[in-house]
């Protein structure tokens, strides 16, 4: 890898850009408008009929990744830096969580994927903490070891994906894990680092290093 810091790389929207282009590119996937789509104004209507979430809450605020297709409410690369600073860190880590679902479900087939999301709070938890894991790996990546994460809290936003108490305390254990495994400057200069990352963020931070030199 580079000798350059990763704390002193700027997460430009050009960086953005680019990790997202070669996340797609890697993966053969499509990243689509949100806002533009019918299919995702049905997935609203159903889950606000059902009081899961208000439809403006679900079309805004969240990413929803169907088989290859990645729905944003946003643009890649679009943002406001100066009044949102860690705008393009987010849609970075973004790209990598849902390419982690894309992997996810490559791996046992979409319809089983969908099947055991929808039905089962705990399969949904588990494969939400281990896309939300890969944030970690960016977070402590790009601070060398130093960042502080709030396993709790990261566990907590599952509440909005309608897990049970018990399911998010085995996604806490799931992060504690993760944090405890890469925590700490000395394991970022390791040589067997990239063994250690999963391969989405590794493909990720690769594309980073390159887009920055
Ligand atoms: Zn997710």
């Amino acid at each position: 890898m580079s000798d350059v810091r990763p704390s002193d790389i700027s997460m430009s929207s050009g960086v953005a850009k680019r990790v997202w282009f070669s996340l797609v590119d890697e993966y053969r996937t499509r990243v689509l408008p949100k806002d533009k789509s019918l299919l995702m104004w049905f997935i609203g209507l159903f889950l606000s009929v059902f009081k899961f979430m208000p439809l403006d809450t679900f079309r805004s605020r969240y990413t929803t990744t169907i088989a290859d297709r990645i729905y944003t409410p946003y643009k890649v690369g679009e943002g406001d830096a100066i009044r949102d600073p860690d705008v393009f860190w987010r849609q970075i880590k973004l790209g990598v969580h849902e390419h982690t679902h894309i992997l996810q479900y490559r791996s046992i087939g979409y319809l089983l994927f969908a099947y055991r999301y929808a039905t089962s709070t705990r399969a949904r938890a588990m494969y939400e903490a281990e896309a939300y894991a890969t944030g970690i790996e960016m977070d402590l990546w790009r601070t060398s070891g130093a960042a502080i994460i709030d396993t709790g809290a990261l566990a907590a936003r599952l509440v909005a994906y309608g897990c049970k108490p018990s399911d998010i305390e085995s996604a806490k254990a799931l992060y504690d894990i993760a944090y405890a495994r890469l925590r700490g400057a000395k394991k970022w200069k390791d040589p067997v680092l990239p063994a250690r990352l999963s391969p989405v963020a590794l493909l990720t931070i690769k594309t980073i290093l390159t887009s920055h030199s």
